[in-house]
């Protein structure tokens, strides 16, 4: 598992980045902080994981792990590209922007999810799917007031 947070030491907030196998621990390499100090003893079970290790929050999201920016990137290149197209061949100009929808969808099979904490914004990578997790919810992330001073 690939674990992104922040630590939790007030006044630190370093980020930290580990890859974590069962049990192990994070610290922070700038004060030495237990990055995982609220871990509950089952939080990742079998890979999957029950609890943020981080905040000790029990809610969290999956999404897309794919950077917006680049496919919003995509689409606006293929649109430019379609409206130049369109003044010379209709045809071409539509296998254009069918030929962006079938990357678009490839691109969404095939990349991975991501699970977030909804209170300290943890993210984990390369976990197994925990069923109890659904898309970002607005309202119960409205239960998190985003602070940078968690713990
Ligand atoms: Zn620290
Ligand atoms: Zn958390």
């Amino acid at each position: 598992m690939k674990l992104r947070t922040h630590c939790p030491a007030a006044g630190c907030h370093a980020p930290l980045r580990g890859a974590l196998s069962d049990g192990a621990r994070l610290v922070c390499p700038a004060c030495g902080a237990d990055a995982l100090r609220d871990a509950v003893p089952d939080w990742c079970v079998e890979g999957r994981v029950q609890s943020c290790p981080c905040c000790g929050g029990t809610e969290l999201y999956v999404r897309k792990d794919f950077p917006q920016r680049a496919g919003l990137a995509i689409v606006i290149a293929a649109g430019l590209a379609a409206l130049i197209l369109f003044k010379w061949n209709v045809l071409w100009a539509m296998s254009v922007l069918a030929g962006v929808v079938v990357i678009d969808a490839l691109l969404y099979l095939f990349v991975p999810l991501v699970t977030v904490c909804y209170r300290c914004r943890t993210e984990f990578r390369d976990v197994v799917r925990n069923p109890d997790h659904h898309p970002f919810d607005l309202a119960t992330a409205e239960k998190y007031p985003r602070s940078d001073h968690v713990g």
